[in-house]
């Protein structure tokens, strides 16, 4: 087997970007978007399809700050998905294992109920072994749980390592540069840098022309397919919230869920995880709630979910939940909702003859790599072109 040339990276605007001649196409494929999704994709393809010569393109670094990658959970489990998903997630599991090794860890996943139901046993008894735990609830109000299988990793980790290997293997990668797909395989880039009083500026643009767009830009991706490509879908997206709460975890601590709460040990405390209700309507602005009257930087709906969770996790006391007085300083992203539902496992759809769409979502710690891996293939067969 001959080793594969490694593709170019160009970070900044002070490196030349040619990318060939033209008229002659220079990539075959363009994903926009390197967050875990695209990352995913753009190294799947080097596997399935090698003779295609890819150009993965993101707005901001490695992954981008304010994407959604870097602030999922990064918990993979079954606890929430349909049997017909479970081989799709398992297929999941071992490239999580392939990809991250040692950074993927094995963690007990417990889910609270009030009222009994199949395979439940009492909270006291699963988390026996875990004082510090069973301290966040009240064993009165959640007296049952189910113990699940489950791994945690880092998705920023997981979208660096992949587009790492993607290159490796002769995939090109362009950052700091903003993508605008066109009908007809046409996509406009503008190579964006900062300025000495902090303003993002455009400093050149390029044309690029391809037989195949990816659209993996995350939550932007349904609004860009409508404005640049006037093709209307069904899919949404939601603002999430992700707070602190400041209780002490240990490393081995499980992960909790109760009334669509998560509470995932990191950093040695918990991020909270609220659920999603619903697609957030277009035009929608986040913003900050009020507990009683002092401005939050939680939006009201979370507080709400929060507020009302209190009596089964006291540990939700305002004294440890990282409250904020803004919204800034809870840390939040959009998510995309493919469908527009937040129980739909990530999806992709063929939009026109040059380009396609791939959404991560909710469910993308446990499918997203299954789902790229399935575009993957759908493109190397040639039913993509
Ligand atoms: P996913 O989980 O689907 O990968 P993310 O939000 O993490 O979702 O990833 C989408 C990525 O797409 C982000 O890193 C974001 O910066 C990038 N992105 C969004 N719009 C554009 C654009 N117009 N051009 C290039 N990259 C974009």
């Amino acid at each position: 087997m001959t080793t594969p040339t490694p593709g170019r990276v160009w970070a900044h605007v002070g490196q030349p970007f040619t990318p060939g001649s033209d008229p002659q196409p220079a990539y075959d494929v363009l994903i926009l978007g390197a967050g875990r999704m695209g990352s995913a994709l753009a190294l799947a393809l080097t596997e399935r399809a090698p003779h295609l010569k890819t150009l993965l393109i993101e707005e901001g670094g490695l992954p981008n700050e304010d994407g959604a990658t870097i602030l999922a959970p990064g918990i993979w489990t079954l606890a929430h998905l349909p049997a017909a998903q479970h081989a799709a997630a398992r297929w999941t599991l071992n490239r999580l294992r392939d990809l991250l090794g040692d950074d993927l860890q094995a963690r007990p996943y417990l889910t609270l109920h009030d009222q009994p139901g199949p395979g439940t046993q009492p909270t006291r008894d699963l988390l026996g072994a875990h004082p510090q735990s069973l301290a966040l609830l009240d064993p009165g109000v959640l007296p049952h749980a189910t113990a699940h299988e489950a791994h945690t990793y880092r998705p920023g980790t997981l979208a660096q390592t992949a587009a790492q290997g993607a290159i490796r293997r002769g995939t090109d990668l362009l950052l700091n540069t903003r993508a605008t797909p066109h009908p007809g395989g046409r996509v406009t880039l503008e190579r964006l840098t900062v300025t000495n009083t902090h303003q993002i500026v455009t400093h050149e643009t390029h044309t690029l022309h391809a037989r195949l767009i990816v659209l993996a830009t995350g939550a932007h991706a349904p609004a860009q397919a409508e404005h640049h490509l006037g093709l209307h879908t069904r899919h949404a997206r939601a603002y999430r919230q992700t707070p602190h709460l400041a209780t002490s975890s240990t490393e081995d601590a499980p992960v909790l869920h109760a009334h669509g709460l998560t509470l995932r040990p990191q950093h040695g405390a918990y991020t909270l995880i609220p659920t999603v209700h619903h697609r957030d309507p277009h035009g929608y602005t986040p913003q900050g709630g009020h507990l009683t009257g002092v401005p939050t930087g939680l939006r009201r709906e979370t507080l709400e979910d929060l507020v009302g969770l209190m009596d089964a996790l006291p540990a939700l006391a305002p004294s440890d939940l990282h409250l904020g007085r803004s919204l800034a300083d809870i840390p939040g992203a959009w998510l995309a909702l493919p469908h527009g539902h937040p129980d739909a496992p990530p999806t992709h759809q063929r939009l026109d003859d040059h380009t396609h769409l791939m959404l991560g979502g909710p469910h993308a710690d446990t499918l997203g790599l299954w789902t790229a891996d399935e575009l993957a293939r759908e493109i190397a067969g040639g039913r993509g072109e």
